[in-house]
């Protein structure tokens, strides 16, 4: 019963907000801890029906990820559970770096994208020091805060709470940033899959669109090789041995100078470093921080002078799941739940303007840099944006109480 009251003491800090987007894992709420006055954003991570035992190296887990501390990583600032939930504290950020590449009102200098480029490494380079791996990398997963920095967001979880399914429609946006090795089905992979969901966000910056949008796994590996060649053996020879190898037919190479013609050298250099297929060969995350692209000129532009999309809107009314301000998280009020799904929950349209705007932009107007000299865009496939994405049941668990006292102990000690 301890840990109950403990649980309860502990959700009652944070009084809810509206709610920010429907993630891979559940809603993400805006919220303030009335401990400290801090905004933060409350990940609810539904933990579903229970088949088999706790997942007790996912709790550990996902206390480890609460000891990862970089100005590039968002924090992770609490953990709970609550009423079948796991609710994950973060800091709160006011944009992220799709919507940055995204605005059309936006001009990246070679510099700014120097500058991004170089915090999404930093926060990879000391998330891969400490053996701990991102897999889910895309802009939107890189926040930023009002003083410009960038943090990477959701590290670790697709590995503690499994990948994210493959029907979903925001695993079709992660499916443009997945490496070759993963599309070819490998088990055994490392920190190069990041490095390369890096590289195509290095040339989405370049490009002001996603670089290699395939509808399917198997076209995602054919638009790779369309772009950058078809890997001979001889060039990644473990490929030939992966679960799901097919062989493709050879595509030469293009100069990688003609599909980002204003880049600078040292940036395609670096760029090709990352997209090596070999994983073994790929370039480190602390390696291309080395690369002599962050020490030429133009040097990397000072996060607090980079350019921010306007303030979102200020949210409305009907945003709230209550017309009387904010409310407590715990003791749950049931008739104000806000689900995904129903009560006019808005992810999906606004998943829907983010692929119009993609659309946009994929003619940049001129005075943008990076995007004038921009190839046909690709194809997109607007039918999974119809797609609405259920409830995604996560951790499997025989004893939810067990659970609820295994995170008790784990998250609720004092510091
Ligand atoms: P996904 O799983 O698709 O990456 P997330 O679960 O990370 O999505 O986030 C869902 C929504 O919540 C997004 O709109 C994202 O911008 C917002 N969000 C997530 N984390 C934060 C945060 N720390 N601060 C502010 N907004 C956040």
């Amino acid at each position: 019963m301890a840990e109950l009251d403990l649980s309860k003491k502990v959700a009652d800090r944070y009084l809810k907000r509206e709610v920010l987007g429907e993630g891979t894992y559940g809603v993400v709420y805006k919220a303030i801890d009335t401990e400290t006055g801090q905004t933060v954003a409350i990940k609810k991570i539904r933990l579903g029906k229970q088949k088999e035992g706790v997942n007790f190296t996912a709790l550990r887990e996902i206390k480890l990820l609460k000891e990862l501390k970089s100005p590039h990583i968002i924090e992770l600032i609490d953990a709970f559970p609550h009423k079948g939930n796991l609710h994950l504290v973060f800091e709160f950020m006011e944009t992220d770096l799709e919507a940055v590449i995204r605005d059309r009102n936006i001009f990246l200098s070679p510099g700014d994208i120097k500058s991004f480029l170089q915090m999404t490494l930093k926060g990879l380079a000391f998330c891969h020091k400490k053996w701990v791996l991102h897999r889910d990398m895309k802009p939107n997963n890189l926040l930023i805060g009002s003083n410009g920095q960038l943090k990477l967001a959701d590290f670790g979880l697709a590995r503690i709470f499994g990948s994210p399914d493959r029907r979903f429609t925001h695993q079709v946006f992660a499916r443009w940033y997945r490496a070759p090795e993963l599309l070819f089905g490998t088990k055994q992979y490392g920190s190069g899959v990041d490095v390369w969901a890096a590289a195509c966000i290095f040339a989405e910056l370049l490009l002001r669109r996603p670089f290699l949008q395939g509808s399917s796994d198997i076209d995602q590996l054919g638009k790779i090789f369309a772009a950058l060649g078809t890997p001979s053996p001889s060039q990644w020879p473990d490929m030939v041995y992966l679960p799901d190898y097919v062989e493709y037919q050879y595509v030469p190479a293009p100069p990688l100078r003609s599909l980002f013609p204003v880049a600078s050298d040292d940036a395609l250099d670096l760029l090709s470093k990352m997209f090596t297929y070999d994983p073994k060969v790929r370039i480190s995350a602390q390696q291309a921080l080395e690369h002599r692209y962050f020490t030429s000129a133009p040097l990397p532009t000072d996060p607090d002078k980079l350019p921010r999309p306007a303030p979102k809107r200020e949210p409305k009314a009907s945003d709230f799941d209550s017309h009387e301000g904010p409310t407590v998280l715990s003791p749950p009020r049931k008739s104000r739940r806000v689900m995904p799904g129903r009560d006019g929950f808005e992810g999906n349209s606004l998943q829907r303007d983010k692929v119009e705007d993609n659309v946009g932009n994929s003619r940049q107007s001129a005075g943008d840099n990076t995007g004038k000299n921009d190839p046909a865009p690709m194809s997109l496939d607007f039918s999974v944006f119809g797609l609405k994405p259920p409830n995604r049941p996560t951790i499997n668990s025989a004893d939810r109480s067990h659970l609820k006292r295994k995170l008790d102990l784990e998250f609720q000690q004092p510091e």
